[in-house]
């Protein structure tokens, strides 16, 4: 045996010794801090820690106990009182998938070598495309975030839509839209004069007049209008943009419409969602982020493609010699769909959860986190001292107190607390307390103790 590789025994009790630390990490969860920055600095020196790796190897129990010290401090995104950001928390079952793909090893970069699995990974995203009623045409890949997903977007959009200098097409963006479009832009070759800032109504929703009056004076300014994202919950307040009259402008001009639904997508599962974010099928490109409300371990986004010919036409390139072997499958080939050529078989960290517990539940978790964020906005809406900025579209709320500094002083206490951690953004530039409640972690109890902290606070 290699001196690399595992006997079956061996293998066994290293999963019993990994399978002992992750248990007992999940089962610690509901009691650990949820923000800890206490004693940072003397992690980051931590000469065990930082330490080269040695000529002869240690125990894996004693490396685990490291990497559950650098885990101890920071951010515990996996807590249920992690509300700030856009927490998915990570289910464990896609940490299972993550074991037996990496222990499989296969290539699905071309379909050839693992036809089967290949076909797994495509029926994941064949789900997602009949979720969203996309077409037949269409193609997927399954990426690492929304903003590898955006970037192919724009290129495919690029590709598909403008000639081969294609520095006069602009972008049409809002102050709401995250910025991945702006970084798909920038990485896609577009001078930052390429983005077009629309303004948005008092809702903070991308309006659809002012979008085609952009549109018009770019064309009579001699521009190239190609591209808008209409967002499907944006970061900031989870605001859902008007896709139907986006839609309808969008396709009256021949504009590439991308719907960011990174973050609000999967709220399609559930019957408020399907409402709420109507006209999402119209898109021609589609962002899902599985780690966010599919609730999936970091590192897991989704580009769905209208026209599948044009995300493989903008993306492939034929193939290098040394690879004519792996041609010839009848299903496509990822590598043809994005930058990666090799790549794990990533399909199945969506599609064991899928399996295991069943879509019921996925909806069930999503319904409960819409359910939540209405008693969250009820619940701070009573509080004379706070105001809340909006009708939650989804799970995002964001409220002020009667100062910016009053603000910031209940972040920092609620924070301080270890029990749940909020965001700031800012709106119309004024800084307002954020709440996200998206991992599925999250349940009534945590957000009353969240209410509570903030309760005392400004009470
Ligand atoms: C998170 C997010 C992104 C970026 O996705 P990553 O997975 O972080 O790369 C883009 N758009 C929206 C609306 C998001 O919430």
């Amino acid at each position: 045996m290699a001196p690399l590789d595992l006997t079956g025994e061996e293998l066994r009790a290293a999963l019993a010794t990994a399978a002992d630390y992750v248990a007992g990490f999940v089962d610690r969860l509901p009691y650990a801090p949820v923000l800890d920055d206490h004693g940072m600095a003397e992690l980051l020196d931590d000469q065990e820690l930082r330490r080269p790796p040695p000529e002869s190897g240690r125990p894996l129990n004693e490396l685990l106990q490291l990497v559950d010290r650098a885990a101890s401090k920071g951010h515990n995104t996996s807590s249920p009182g992690m509300i700030a950001y856009s927490p998915g928390g990570g289910i464990v079952s896609a940490g299972i998938a993550d074991l037996v793909a990496d222990v499989l090893n296969r290539y699905t970069g071309q379909a050839a070598p693992s036809p089967a699995l290949v076909a797994m990974e495509l029926d994941v995203l064949g789900w997602m495309r009949d979720l969203f009623s996309f077409p037949a045409s269409t193609a997927g890949i399954l990426t690492t975030g929304g903003s590898m997903a955006t970037l192919s977007a724009v290129i495919t959009a690029r590709a598909a839509m403008l000639p081969a200098n294609f520095l006069d097409g602009t972008l049409y963006v809002t102050s709401q839209t995250h910025h991945a479009t702006a970084k798909a832009a920038k990485l896609a070759g577009f001078p930052d004069t390429a983005m077009r800032m629309v303004p948005v109504d008092s809702e903070l929703r991308m309006d659809p007049f002012a979008l085609q009056n952009a549109i018009r004076a770019d064309r009579a300014a001699g521009k190239v209008p190609f591209f808008v994202t209409a967002s499907a919950g944006t970061t900031n307040t989870g605001t859902i943009d008007p896709l139907p009259a986006l839609a309808d402008v969008a396709s009256a001009n021949g504009l590439w419409l991308h719907v960011d639904a990174a973050y609000g997508g999967f709220f399609h599962l559930t019957s408020r969602g399907r409402q709420r974010l109507d006209g999402i099928e119209r898109a021609d490109s589609l962002a899902l982020d599985p780690h966010k409300s599919m609730f999936l371990p970091f590192g897991t986004g989704c580009l769905l493609v209208r026209e599948g010919s044009s995300l493989a036409s903008a993306h492939s390139v034929g193939t290098g010699h040394y690879l004519a072997d792996l041609r010839g499958a009848s299903l496509p080939d990822f590598a043809d769909y994005g930058p990666e050529l090799t790549r794990e078989f990533r399909g199945l960290r969506m599609w064991l959860p899928l399996h295991l517990h069943g879509v019921g539940a996925f909806r069930a978790a999503l319904d409960e986190k819409l359910d939540l964020a209405e008693y969250v906005y009820k619940s701070l809406s009573s509080m004379p001292s706070l105001s809340v900025l909006q009708v939650p579209d989804l799970s995002v709320l964001v409220f002020k107190c009667r100062s910016a500094a009053e603000t910031k002083a209940l972040l920092d206490r609620v924070n301080a607390s270890g029990r749940v951690a909020l965001s700031s953004t800012r709106i119309h530039g004024e800084l307002v307390a954020r709440m996200c409640v998206l991992s599925f972690r999250t349940g009534k109890s945590r957000v009353d103790e969240a209410l509570e902290l903030i309760r005392e606070q400004v009470s």
